[in-house]
């Protein structure tokens, strides 16, 4: 797929004399097309919902466009809870999908009258014990374990992941919770991350609508959704072909049919917990090049850092690059793309070819709309970064300032250090 920046180097420099660089910019009108037509291609199921995965871009004017659409927050932490609550999130619409859970973070979200996802058989109790008593609607998190294949190839690990409960499990959790008066069910399972493929959801729904059949038949409970959660990737990478959600959706709607629809279960509501697919390829990070350096590699250092996005640093990530104005240009170069971290791993591109880059060019570094700024840190002191979004009438506005020296200084508050240094 073909990546073109949706700003453009004039409208950049434009946002750079407000608010200067490092930013991540996010598109609206990118982000509201691709919510639209989520909801088209599942308009198919008439409970279908999205919850868009707060962890990914923990921005309440973003996720406010969202909401829009439907969409309600999925949740793993007490603040992504009370993000959802400050935004007027409440009820069905936030879906608390977390992990070795606190105990007071379950009192949380049962107190919204969130809807809780199960991790594990043993949170039946802890939930129990801490509630009072159990809420009437619960779901559980799946992991059939083993590799997650479509045809013959891996696509992910679940046996070495440590999410949800086994098979056994479930089906004794959804026997324990039915004893207990739970009367609304539903199941759980993100079993491959960043997918570049339509067969990943169709394939996860086929074995959750088999496991679904089963467990009605089993236990008898009353299985109101199906959640297909997270994982449908995007094309960071020039050569991948982008998901179609149309065919996803088809793909998804046919197993439906074929299992749930056969078995008198074509009531089952089907949800969605997307992070990547539904904010990534609409933001974007926009450096500058400040320092050039020619030792035993070509290096081009800009003013954003690992702190700003650490995809690459984490997981060797590839972050497609396009120097603005510069976007037909020949690729003539070759550069390692830096950050000022004292960090080797600090390298937003490495032995990447781009066109000759000059000091004040600014670097547009695609698909950081998702697990982008939320990953950031304040390692070596580094500051996060502005969020500004790009409205649909070609207008911008900040939606998150950038951290200042008082902000890293604020969890000393008592000791007055930044009084000290800055009177
Ligand atoms: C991270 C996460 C998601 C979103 O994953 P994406 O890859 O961004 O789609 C959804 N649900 C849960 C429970 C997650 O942890």
């Amino acid at each position: 797929m073909e990546k073109i920046p949706f700003v453009t180097k004039e409208k950049a420099e434009e946002i750079a004399g407000v608010y200067p660089t490092p930013f991540h910019i996010y598109d609206e009108k990118g982000i509201r097309q691709n919510c639209e037509n989520l909801y088209k291609a599942f308009s198919w199921n008439k409970g279908f919902r999205e919850y868009f995965a707060v962890k990914a871009t923990p921005n309440p004017f973003l996720i406010n466009i969202l909401r829009e659409y439907g969409c309600g927050c999925d949740c793993s932490s007490l603040t992504e809870l009370m993000l959802s609550k400050a935004i007027g999130a409440k009820g069905d619409y936030i879906m608390f999908s977390s992990n070795d859970t606190p105990p007071a973070e379950f009192k949380y979200a049962d107190d919204l009258g969130a809807i809780i996802n199960l991790d594990d058989i043993t949170h039946i109790d802890i939930l129990e014990k801490t509630l009072g008593k159990l809420p009437e609607k619960l779901s559980c998190r799946y992991n059939p374990g083993g590799f997650f294949k479509i045809a013959n190839s891996i696509m992910d690990n679940p046996g070495d992941a440590k999410y949800g409960m086994t098979t056994p499990q479930l089906f004794e959790a959804f026997k324990i919770l039915k004893s207990k008066g739970v009367k609304q069910f539903g199941i759980h399972a993100f079993l491959a991350s960043n997918t570049v493929t339509n067969e990943y959801y169709p394939t996860l729904a086929k074995t959750l609508f088999e496991v679904a059949v089963k467990l009605k038949k089993e236990t008898g409970a009353d299985i109101k959704f199906i959640n297909l959660s997270g994982g449908i990737g995007i094309p960071y990478r020039p050569d991948q072909t982008q998901n179609d959600i149309f065919k996803i959706a088809q793909g998804v709607k046919k197993v439906y049919d074929e299992v749930l629809g056969a078995n008198g279960m074509g009531d089952v509501a089907i949800y969605t917990e997307l992070g990547r697919y539904m904010t990534g390829p609409y933001g974007a990070l926009v450096t500058r090049a400040i320092n050039r350096k020619d030792t035993h590699k070509q290096y081009i250092g800009v003013d954003a850092c690992a702190v700003n996005l650490m995809r690459p640093a984490m997981y060797g990530a590839y972050h497609h690059i396009t120097v603005l104005g510069k976007e037909k240009a020949e690729c003539v170069k070759m550069y390692d793309i830096t950050g000022s971290l004292c960090e080797n791993n600090d390298k937003f591109a490495i032995d990447r070819v781009l066109p000759e880059i000059e000091m004040g060019d600014l670097l547009y570094i695609h698909d950081t709309g998702a697990h982008g700024f939320a990953m950031g840190y304040n390692y070596n002191g580094k500051l996060k970064s502005a969020e500004i979004l790009l409205k649909t009438d070609g207008s911008f506005e900040l939606i998150r300032r950038a951290e200042t020296p008082k902000d890293y200084f604020a969890t000393f508050d008592c000791f007055d250090f930044y009084k000290k240094v800055t009177e």
